[in-house]
């Protein structure tokens, strides 16, 4: 029995669209993993910022293609994946789907959910924050309204009105917010000072506060600040971690950055060895890839994974919030079903 890898992309019947705001949609690149008769699902979503597209993950994917035909033994994740992640440098995304694809297939095959195979405990799972994005204050309240269930919100800030965006939303809500700088604060002092502000705010922790460059202004903000501080761009994968410990409290884990499942799960290890906080984040992604970083979410302090709950198309049917609080099922894999005629190949 061998391995059938479909590295094709399947499209949208309608293009994928985000909620809210002016932003272009992220490319998704959907794959399948069969063997046996059973499928495992995966997904690439591909921000403009990690550098791959459609065309990049189909090449990357047809490689890798070849490769996994040539195994029969699906459940050598740990060989298999260190095979695929020779391939090529960079590409995280287009690994991550058949990462995903395989811990799903893998999980299927043994009737266990992920969470299950990875010794999670279901019980143990985070709430998820809901993003608000950067908005004029009506959107802002109109964002507010549709999170209503959610114990956490997470707000982006840029260095532009940062003050009066968050009073604006302690006018509708004393929620506890996490706020996303998106490296958009250009100097450790001004960081600081916003850093005490927002510290009077009721604010949970500081995510990239400064350019992924300045490791030491970062390294300066780490021993000031009066909030924990979160790396996300200026982390990847499982080597950036030691490069990283000095200067952030914590990481951002997204499965698009650091290739999946496999190395979320070490990165998450190791980060705990170093008393690093664990946030699981997401880009946006269907509840395929989603539902894939809930599994692990049990083994995080944090979770930013409404990445599903922002798009308007969401074609799998997958994990669920209960007043933001993360459920994870029974169903095999990572726990995420196709939704019947919502793609065409
Ligand atoms: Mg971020």
């Amino acid at each position: 029995m061998k391995l059938t890898f479909s590295p094709h992309i399947l499209y949208f019947k309608r293009p994928f669209k985000i909620a809210h705001g002016t932003r272009t949609s992220t490319p998704i690149v959907l794959t399948q993993l069969e063997y046996d008769g059973i499928i495992g699902y995966g997904e690439a979503s591909l921000p403009p910022y990690l550098s791959e597209s459609h065309q990049s993950v189909l090449s990357f994917l047809t490689k890798a293609a070849k490769l996994l035909s040539n195994l029969n033994n699906p459940l050598e994740i740990e060989t298999i994946l260190n095979e695929v992640d020779k391939i090529a440098q960079g590409n995280t995304a287009a690994k991550a789907s058949i990462d995903i694809a395989l811990h799903d297939l893998v999980g299927k095959l043994n009737n266990r959910p992920c969470w299950n195979l990875l010794k999670c405990d279901r019980n143990k799972t985070p709430y998820s924050t809901y993003t608000l994005g950067i908005d004029e204050p009506e959107i802002l309240k109109q964002k507010i309204e549709e999170g209503f269930d959610f114990k956490f919100l997470k707000v982006k800030l840029n260095g532009e009105n940062d003050k009066q965006i968050i009073t604006t939303i302690r006018n509708y809500t004393n929620k506890p917010i996490a706020v996303d700088v998106n490296q958009g604060w250009k100097d450790k002092h001004f960081a600081l000072e916003m850093i005490n502000w927002l510290s009077t705010q009721n604010v949970l922790f500081i995510e990239q506060p400064l350019s992924k460059e300045k490791l030491d202004d970062s390294n300066w903000l780490y021993e000031n600040s009066t909030l924990p501080i979160i790396a996300d761009e200026s982390i990847q994968r499982f080597s950036d971690i030691d490069k990283i410990k000095n200067c952030f409290h914590g990481i951002n884990i997204k499965l698009m950055k650091c290739s999946g499942m496999f190395e979320a799960s070490k990165m998450i290890e190791r980060a705990r060895t170093l008393k690093l906080k664990i946030l699981i984040g997401c880009m946006s992604e269907t509840s395929c890839g989603i539902s894939a970083a809930a599994q692990l979410s049990p083994l995080a302090d944090y979770a930013d994974l409404d990445g599903c709950l922002l798009i308007k198309n969401d074609f799998f049917d997958g994990v669920r919030f209960e007043n933001g609080k993360i459920v994870l099922g029974n169903l095999p894999g990572i726990g995420a079903i196709p939704i019947e005629g919502g793609l065409i190949e």
